[in-house]
C-alpha cells in the first residue's frame, strides 16, 4: 500500500488503540511518545509492595459479550490480563453525609436495591432505568452496531440536562442525590452533564465492572506488546513541539530534540487544544484554531497513594465514594479552602483474598488554579513552598480519611502525592484536567471535537473526541481511523455476530 505510513503523536490509551487498528489494517504506524512508556493516564506505579494506579482503576462491560469484551478481543489483550470482578451487589457505593447507598450489576438488582432504599420512589425508579436504558441504546456505535451511517456520533440526548431530568421524575432530594453520585466519573456539573453522558456511562458499569490485578500499566504493557508484535514502532522521550505544514498538509513533526519525523498521516493523541498550538497561525482558519484554544476543561485531581504499616482498611472490591455532606455536585461547589469535600478511594486488585488492604488511593477534586504558582517547575526540583503546601494538603486529605477510617494516620509507612501539577507534567495536559474537555448541554455542539482537523492529513484521537475513559477512548478511536479502514468492515471484525445487547 502506498501512502501508508502514519505517526501517532502520544501513545496514551486512545494513542495505542488508534495505532493498533490502523497497523492490523496494513498501515505502518509509528507512536512517538514523550514520556519512557507509553500508557499516559493508564499509568500504575509500584511502592513497598502495593500497585497503585493514578488514573484508570475500573473498567466496564468486560462480561462475556459486553461492549469491552468485544473490543479487549479484537485488540488480542483480554487473556493477557489478570482481571478481578467487582462486587456484583455493590461495585459502586456512596456514602453520602452519614448514609450509605450499593449499586449492584444489572438494572433489575439496581432497582430492587434502590427500592429498598426508597420504598415509595417505584414510579420514579422505572422511569430512572428506562430513560437510562433508552439513552444507551439510541447510540449505535457504542453496541457496535452495523451497519451505521453517518450520524453514529450524535444523540439527542447530549443536548439535555441529567439533573433537569432527575428533578422531573422525583422531588425525592436524597433519590435525586443518590442516582446523580456517579458524577465523579465523568467531573459533572449540575447545570452542563448531559443525559447522555451520565446514562452511557451508569450503563456501561451497569453490566459489569473489573479491576486490573497489576493496575492500568498492565492494560497499558499489553496494548504495547500487540501493538509492537504486530510491527508497530514506538519511540519513547520524544515530545512533539511543532508541526511543519505545507500546502495545507502536515509534513513532519518536531520534537523538542529537533528531530523531525516525516509521515504521510499525522494522528495526534495530544489535547487538540495544545495540538493546535504545535501549528503556526497562518494554516488554520482563526475560528477554528479559536474554537479548539478555547474549549474549557474538566477539572484536575489531587490524589494520595498511601501504603499502610497495618491493614487497617477493608479491601474495597468496589469504588467508594465519599461526599462529606448531601451536596453531590461537588466541582459546582468547589471551595479550595474547604478541601476536601469529597473524596473517591479504592484499594488495588491483588490475587488474595484478603479482607483488609495495607494499601489505599485516594483521589479528591483540585482546582488548577491551586498550584498554577509552580508551573514550570520541574517535578525533579520542585520548589519547597509547592512541597511544603502539598505535605499540608495531604495531612488534610488524612485527617477527613481518619474519620472515616480510623486508624489510617497513626499505621502510615508511605504517601505519595499527586499534585494537578503532576498530571499535567505527566501527560501533557492544559491544566491536569481528569477527563479532557468539558461537555456541556447547553451548547453541546461547541465541545464536539471532530476527529478530523482543517488540515488534509492531521487527524485528532483520545479522550477529547466523544468521550473519556477507556470506553470513550474506544470509541474515539474508531471515530479516528474511518477515513483509514470502512467503518462497518471494522465493526465486523470487533462485533462478527453483530450481537451486543448492551443493556443487562
Ligand atoms: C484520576 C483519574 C481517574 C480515572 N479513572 C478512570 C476509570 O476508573 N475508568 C476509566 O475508564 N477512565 C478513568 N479515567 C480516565 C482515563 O484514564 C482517560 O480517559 C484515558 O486514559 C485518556 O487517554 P488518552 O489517550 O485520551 O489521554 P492520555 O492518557 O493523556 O494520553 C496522551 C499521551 O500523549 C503523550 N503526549 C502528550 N503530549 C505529547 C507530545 N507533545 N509529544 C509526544 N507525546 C505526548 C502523553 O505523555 C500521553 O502518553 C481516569 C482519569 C483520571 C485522571
Amino acid at each position: 500500500m502506498e501512502n501508508n505510513r502514519i505517526l501517532v503523536i502520544g501513545g496514551g490509551l486512545g494513542g495505542l488503540m488508534t495505532a493498533i487498528i490502523l497497523q492490523k489494517n496494513n498501515y505502518d504506524v509509528t507512536i512517538v511518545e514523550k514520556n519512557s512508556r507509553a500508557g499516559g493516564l493508564l499509568q500504575s506505579f509500584k511502592r513497598k509492595t502495593c500497585n497503585f494506579d493514578t488514573g484508570m482503576h475500573y473498567i466496564g462491560s468486560l462480561d462475556k459479550g459486553q461492549v469491552m469484551y468485544k473490543l479487549f478481543k479484537y485488540f488480542e489483550i483480554f487473556d493477557m490480563l489478570n482481571l478481578k470482578r467487582m462486587d456484583a451487589d455493590r461495585y459502586d457505593v456512596f456514602k453520602i453525609g452519614d448514609k450509605t447507598y450499593n449499586y449492584p450489576f444489572g438494572w433489575k438488582a439496581f432497582k430492587k436495591q434502590m427500592l429498598d432504599y426508597f420504598p415509595n420512589e417505584g414510579e420514579a425508579l422505572e422511569k430512572y432505568v428506562r430513560k437510562v436504558i433508552e439513552v444507551s441504546k439510541s447510540h449505535d456505535l457504542y453496541s457496535l452496531r452495523y451497519p451505521i451511517d453517518e450520524s453514529m456520533t450524535q444523540s439527542s440526548y447530549m443536548e439535555e440536562g441529567v439533573d433537569d431530568f432527575v428533578k422531573s421524575i422525583t422531588n425525592n432530594v436524597e433519590l435525586q442525590n443518590v442516582l446523580l453520585a456517579t458524577n465523579p466519573i465523568y467531573a459533572g456539573r449540575q447545570h452542563k452533564s448531559s443525559l447522555y453522558m451520565h446514562s452511557v456511562i451508569h450503563n456501561y458499569y451497569n453490566n459489569s465492572a473489573y479491576k486490573v490485578v497489576g493496575g492500568g500499566e498492565e492494560v497499558a504493557q499489553s496494548f504495547v506488546k500487540v501493538f509492537t508484535g504486530l510491527g508497530g514502532k514506538i519511540i519513547v522521550n520524544e515530545e512533539i513541539v511543532k508541526l511543519d505544514v505545507k500546502e495545507k498538509s502536515v509534513v513532519g513533526a518536531i520534537s523538542r530534540s529537533g528531530q523531525k519525523y516525516e509521515s504521510d498521516y499525522f494522528i495526534s493523541n495530544v489535547h487538540p487544544s495544545l495540538t493546535m498550538k504545535m501549528v503556526d497561525d497562518q494554516f488554520l482558519r482563526k475560528s477554528y484554531k479559536k474554537r479548539l484554544l478555547n474549549q474549557k476543561n474538566t477539572i484536575s485531581t489531587f490524589s494520595l497513594h498511601i501504603k499502610l504499616k497495618k491493614s487497617v482498611v477493608p479491601s474495597m472490591n468496589y469504588t467508594f465514594y465519599r461526599y462529606l455532606d448531601n451536596n453531590i455536585w461537588s466541582v459546582d461547589n468547589y471551595k479550595p479552602d474547604t478541601l476536601p469535600n469529597e473524596y473517591i478511594i479504592y484499594t488495588p486488585a491483588t490475587n488474595d483474598s484478603e479482607t483488609m488492604s495495607k494499601c489505599i488511593s485516594v483521589l479528591t477534586y483540585m482546582s488548577y488554579d491551586q498550584v498554577k504558582q509552580w508551573e514550570g517547575t520541574s517535578h525533579k526540583s520542585r520548589p519547597k513552598d509547592y512541597l511544603q503546601w502539598k505535605q499540608q494538603m495531604v495531612d488534610k486529605i488524612l485527617k477527613v480519611l481518619e474519620e472515616d477510617f480510623p486508624g489510617i494516620v497513626g499505621n502510615i509507612e508511605h504517601v505519595e502525592a499527586l499534585s494537578p501539577l503532576s498530571y499535567k507534567d505527566y501527560v501533557n495536559n492544559v491544566a491536569g484536567e481528569m477527563y479532557g474537555i468539558e461537555h456541556d448541554f447547553n451548547n453541546a455542539l461547541y465541545s464536539k471535537i471532530f476527529p478530523k482537523t482543517k488540515l488534509k492529513n492531521l487527524y485528532l484521537t483520545g479522550q477529547n473526541i466523544n468521550m473519556h475513559g477507556m470506553l470513550g477512548v474506544a470509541l474515539a478511536s474508531l471515530l479516528t481511523v474511518k477515513d483509514f479502514v470502512p467503518i462497518n468492515d471494522l465493526l465486523k471484525d470487533i462485533n462478527p455476530e453483530n450481537d451486543i445487547d448492551i443493556v443487562q
